[in-house]
């Protein structure tokens, strides 16, 4: 069975929650389901930023990999 989950990065709603490689499709954050017990500048092993530096990429319309972001659909 699988929820709706909301990307902490980027706000991106998609199909998830239930395992452990749930990556949003919008900027490829791993959702985790527990970022807000996260410090944000904690770096943990399923996303290659931390969520301080996910953010900023996304403000400057990158994804976690530092590339451009797909169109919204
Ligand atoms: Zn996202």
């Amino acid at each position: 069975m699988s929820n709706k989950v909301k990307c902490f990065i980027c706000g991106t709603e998609f199909e998830g929650g239930d395992s452990l490689v749930d990556n949003c499709p919008y900027c490829d954050w791993t959702y985790l389901g527990w970022e807000n017990e996260l410090d944000p500048d904690d770096k943990e092993t399923s996303n290659p930023v931390t969520i301080r530096q996910a953010k900023k990429l996304f403000s400057e319309g990158k994804n976690i990999w530092g590339e451009p972001l797909p169109p919204r659909n």
